[in-house]
């Protein structure tokens, strides 16, 4: 018997994977190739041509404020287990970044977030590939302070209380702009 509500949980390497090239056509199912379309070498089917384009992941993120302080999870996945980061992570379809970025904030922390300004858009590149990080500021306006299921903690840092193995160097150069009252 298949059990369908089982949480499956990818190992960072598995997460890494499903962004590397296809073998199979999804269309027609035939073994894709390497071959240069578009001006680079991307995984096409020989029989039906379609071509697979690998995208950068979106991730987004909020520097969400309460009474001075900004709220930081700890986290409990890779990459940086054990890290302490800003909530947030990957847009799902049909959702603005905005409202990706409250609802990871919901999820990580059991806060609720109004966004006020975009705080910059940002690019790395590590071994799950390209991805493009979007920090926004906001601030709390509702909910009940607690850890969701993929951090292992969710807390309020002074400006000169922060952690010091917070990890992203896209979160550490918002944070720092946010210490120095520039954000
Ligand atoms: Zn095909």
């Amino acid at each position: 018997m298949t059990k369908t509500n089982q949480p499956i949980t990818l190992s960072a390497k598995e997460a890494a994977q499903l962004r590397e090239g296809f073998k199979y056509c999804p269309r027609c199912r035939t073994e894709m190739v390497d071959r240069e379309a578009f001006g680079r070498v991307r995984r096409v089917c020989p029989a039906c041509n379609f071509i697979q384009f690998i995208d950068p992941k979106v991730g987004a993120s909020v520097l969400a404020e309460r009474d001075g302080q900004v709220l930081l999870v700890k986290r409990k996945m890779d990459p940086a287990r054990g890290s302490w980061c800003l909530p947030g992570g990957f847009m799902e379809m049909s959702e603005t970044p905005q409202e990706s970025a409250a609802r990871e904030c919901r999820e990580e922390t059991g806060l609720e977030v109004e966004i006020t300004r975009l705080i910059d858009v940002y690019y790395y590149q590590d071994y799950r590939g390209s991805g493009v990080s979007i920090i926004y500021k906001g601030h709390v306006v509702g909910g009940a302070l607690q850890p969701g299921d993929d951090v292992t903690a969710a807390r309020f840092f002074g400006p000169d209380e922060l952690p010091e193995n917070i990890v992203f160097k896209s979160n550490l150069q918002a944070l720092a702009g946010w210490r120095t009252g520039e954000i």
